[in-house]
């Protein structure tokens, strides 16, 4: 199995960066890069904030993490960044149409040997794969958020996944300090499909009007001894990205993961959590820290496509 030791990540959201701070502290040389040069320079301030938070939290000591910090690489572009990896882990919005634009990309940029991985949360790896010439060397990569701090990750073996590509991802997931769970491939894989059915449940409570979301997610957290309500969690994870996963978990899974309309009306009104500053809750300090598209209040993803 040749060994990792550039990893690329593409995407420099909420997950790209979680994952290129884990990548660089366990010990790989890591280029991040996003469409928005915005994204990139939060990213590297909220890493070098979430490192020093682990030192001073005695989690890590401080050589270790100013030696993966300098680790870390900031790329303009896709090529730049993807050149010399050896393993790319894609972690742009979750829609089919990026993910296939992204993959055809890296086929193309990349050397022969080289891994792709996805974040995805719940799309289908074998059809992402599907575009490449490579098909045996994509894998899911799971990652959950915030990533530095989570221990999970689940390993996704696509239809064509060869068992070397597989060994890597999870030799990859284990130095960077997780435990890994490998599925084969499936719509939400196991953590997705239980949370988005849960969360869209909480959404049909609020909407009928059975609690307030206060009260439901303190119902789950004391009752059901849940460690986050589903609306803290949904505001964390985004409710952009939730509704993307309900929406094909929908499509791929039938009428039981019909997104509820409260939901899609939120992410209309530019409501996707904690990073717009306003979710189901809100996040007055994170309005303050601004990206070029938090001013229009739309979709984040609507906003990148046009
Ligand atoms: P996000 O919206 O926070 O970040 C996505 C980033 O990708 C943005 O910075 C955007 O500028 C960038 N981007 C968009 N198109 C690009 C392109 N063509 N090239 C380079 N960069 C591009 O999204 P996120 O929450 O980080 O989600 C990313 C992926 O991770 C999705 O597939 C999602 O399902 C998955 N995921 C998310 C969570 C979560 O809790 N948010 C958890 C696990 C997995």
């Amino acid at each position: 199995m040749a060994e990792v030791k550039t990893v690329a990540v593409i995407g420099a959201g909420t997950m790209g960066r979680g994952i290129a701070h884990a990548a660089a502290l366990g010990g790989y040389r890591t280029i991040l890069e996003d469409l928005l040069p915005n994204a990139l320079r939060k990213a590297e301030t909220e890493i070098r904030a979430n490192l020093d938070q682990a030192v001073e939290l005695g989690k890590v000591n401080a050589a270790d993490a100013n030696a993966a910090f300098a680790r870390l690489e900031y790329a303009g572009s896709v090529d730049q960044a993807a050149r010399e990896a050896d393993l790319v882990i894609e972690a742009v919005p979750e829609e089919m149409e990026s993910k296939i634009e992204i993959f055809t990309l890296l086929d193309k940029i990349c050397r022969p040997a080289t891994i792709l991985a996805s974040n995805t949360s719940s799309l289908s790896i074998t059809e992402i794969a599907s575009v490449t010439y490579r098909a045996k060397k994509c894998v899911g990569m799971h990652f959950f958020n915030p990533v530095h701090k989570m221990k999970l990750l689940e390993v996704v073996r696509a239809l064509e996944t060869d068992a070397e590509t597989l060994a890597a991802a999870v030799e990859v997931g284990k130095r960077m300090g997780k435990e890994v769970v490998v599925i084969k491939e499936a719509p939400g894989f196991i953590t997705s499909r239980i949370n988005a059915m849960i969360g869209n449940e909480a959404f049909y409570m609020l909407q009928e009007g059975v609690a307030s979301a206060e009260d439901i997610d303190k119902a789950l957290k004391l009752g059901l001894n849940h460690p986050m309500g589903p609306f803290e969690l949904v505001d964390l994870v985004g409710l952009d990205t939730r509704l993307h996963i309900l929406e094909y978990l929908h499509k791929s899974l039938g009428e039981k993961f019909r997104p509820c309309p409260l939901l899609a009306q939120y992410v209309k009104a530019g409501r996707l959590g904690r990073k717009s500053g306003r979710g189901v809750f809100e996040y007055p300090a994170a309005c303050s820290s601004t990206l070029t598209w938090q001013g229009n209040k739309r979709p984040y993803s609507a906003s990148i496509t046009k």
